[in-house]
């Protein structure tokens, strides 16, 4: 049996701890500003082809385990990241610079996104099964068809750093993954090896628990572009779910594209999330919207994909008295440690880059420190944001721009220029619903989520949510990587026409017994 709780550096191939060959990485601890013990070395391709084979072996298998087996395993995979304990809370701690409440909610959110979808295999909708009963004295006769959903095959998923739980290991695409009956084969994140291994070990032991074949799941160790690429371009690998920056998203697109079959990437990659301070609103509750918006700005130090980073609202003193009072709530904001010294670099890049743009004016701005990040707050004007493409750019981060627009048709027209959003908020009061209903039919073609009265922060794991949007906010829009619907990226659909009884997948037998049946256009459980 695979040991969990013992960090050795390894990677994990189909249940073997392995060695990578290449070079050595040392986790960086980021509050600490010191390097942590244990090498990990990077993979090399003979062992990035063993993982992607094994999974490609490993796939018949753990696709045909019956959903309640899949579930089951699912369920384990928590249990084992539980049973972690203050090992995992701590090295995450560590290799992160996140505070103990943070990393122990998002472990609970980890486990809470397993057991979402082991409760999904139990109520069997995820089968999506269409019946159309053979019509044999129709002219022409119809055919008996029957429709279900199988996994895709082995999906390469790549840890995100902003989310080391929850988005990593065994985060929601590995989750969504398994649950589609999909081997995992997974990029671990350089910024937190040691908390991949842990959680590597956690799955892999559930994997042995479960009877199940190694290849389900394997753990890539190491840095460098090199190792993603040659994982996205194995022939085994079918799909690849990614966290992170619109460069890397964009890169592993080209890779996928380029293969000589081509497989889809279903990427996060950037957003600046727009509030729209709506005028009645903003009129009565200005100050209030302020002081939520600040908190939801610097949450996490602002290292969330739905960080409020754009702000639109009619120009003129009611916007004025929210942006004071925004500078306020920010002022004395203190520069909090960043996740690792790239992202802070690159966050107080664009806040310097931001700064010194036109037509920008600075409305807060703590002094930065090295590997920390300080809220910023900026404003423009409507015509210098359609203007200066630079200004709609992702700074990932505690940073925010208010956009000043002359009149409702310039507000409507910045918005018609946004890119593709995970999210856009509005603050409305009832005076202000006709004015959020000329804006509902852009928004909706410009992001996957639109909230009122809150703010974009703090993604509910649930059936109903959407997490993604047009691209560049994901490289597919028609997608979520959060919540039930998840799974359909990992999913595609066979018909069976004719087919013996005895030969059809259990599910689709008369005598089927699991989840919902769509039989000739009626919608019945079985
Ligand atoms: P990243 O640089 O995109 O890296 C994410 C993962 O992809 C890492 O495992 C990285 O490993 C790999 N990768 C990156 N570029 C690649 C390429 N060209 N080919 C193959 N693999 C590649 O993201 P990050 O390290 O998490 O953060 C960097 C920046 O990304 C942040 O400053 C922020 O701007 C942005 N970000 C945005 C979000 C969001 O939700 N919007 C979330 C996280 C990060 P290797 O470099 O070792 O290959």
């Amino acid at each position: 049996m695979i040991e969990t709780s013992i960090l050795t550096g390894a990677a994990l191939i189909a249940g073997q701890a392995v060695k990578g060959t290449g070079a050595a990485l040392r986790a960086w601890d980021p509050a600490a500003g010191q390097l942590l013990e244990t090498e990990f070395f990077a993979v090399d391709n003979d062992q990035i082809d063993a993982a992607c084979r094994a999974a490609e072996a490993a796939f018949d298998i753990f696709r045909s385990i019956s959903d309640e087996q899949r579930a089951v395993f699912l369920e384990t995979v928590g249990e084992q990241i539980v049973a972690l304990g203050d090992t995992l809370v701590e090295r995450v701690m560590a290799e992160t610079g996140l505070p103990r409440g943070r990393v122990e909610g998002e472990r609970g959110r980890t486990v809470g996104q397993l057991k979402l979808f082991a409760n999904l295999l139990r109520e069997g909708s995820w089968n999506d099964v269409r019946i159309d009963a053979a019509l044999p004295d129709r002219a022409p006769p119809r055919p008996d068809l029957r429709l279900r959903m199988i996994g895709l095959g082995p999906v390469a998923v790549f840890a995100a750093s902003n989310f080391p739980l929850a988005f990593s290991v065994a985060g929601g695409d590995t989750a969504s993954a398994f649950a589609a009956g999909c081997p995992v084969v997974l990029r671990g994140h350089f910024a937190h090896p040691g908390t991949s291994e842990l959680v590597g070990r956690a799955v892999a032991r559930a994997v042995e628990m479960c009877g199940l074949p190694g290849g389900v799941f394997s753990l890539l160790t190491g840095a460098g572009n090199a190792i993603g690429q040659e994982l996205v371009r194995h022939p085994s690998i079918k799909a690849v779910g990614f966290t992170g920056s619109r460069a890397g998203g964009m890169a592993l697109m080209a890779v996928a594209a380029a293969r000589p079959v081509p497989i889809p990437v279903y990427a996060e990659m950037s957003s600046i999330n727009p509030v729209f301070l709506l005028p009645a609103a903003l009129a009565n509750r200005g100050e209030e919207i302020a002081a939520g918006f600040a908190g939801s700005l610097t949450l996490g130090v602002g290292q969330m994909c739905t960080n409020p980073g754009l702000v639109l609202a009619l120009a003129g003193p009611e916007l004025d008295r929210f942006t004071s009072a925004a500078a306020q709530a920010l002022a004395g904001g203190a520069a909090v440690t960043m996740l690792s010294p790239g992202i802070a670099g690159n966050f107080q890049r664009g806040v310097a880059q931001l700064k010194d743009q036109p037509n920008v004016a600075t409305v807060a701005l703590a002094p930065q420190e090295e590997g920390k990040g300080a809220p910023a707050l900026f404003v423009t004007t409507g015509a210098a944001f359609l203007a200066q493409h630079a200004l709609g750019e992702e700074i990932f981060g505690p940073a925010s721009l208010v956009v000043a627009c002359r009149d409702v048709a310039e507000l409507l027209q910045v918005t018609e220029n946004l890119e593709g959003q995970l999210t856009a908020t509005l603050q409305l009061d009832d005076a202000d619903i006709d004015a959020a209903r000329a804006l509902l039919p852009v928004l909706e073609r410009k992001v996957g989520r639109i909230l009122a009265n809150g703010f974009p922060t703090g993604v509910e794991v649930a059936s109903a949510m959407v997490h993604g949007g047009p691209f560049p906010s994901t490289s597919d829009g028609r997608s979520t990587s959060v919540g039930t619907g998840a799974i359909v990226r990992f999913l595609r659909p066979v018909s069976y026409q004719n087919l013996p009884q005895t030969l059809l997948p259990a599910v689709l037998r008369d005598s089927g017994t699991e989840g919902w049946r769509r039989r000739d256009g009626e919608l019945t459980r079985k």
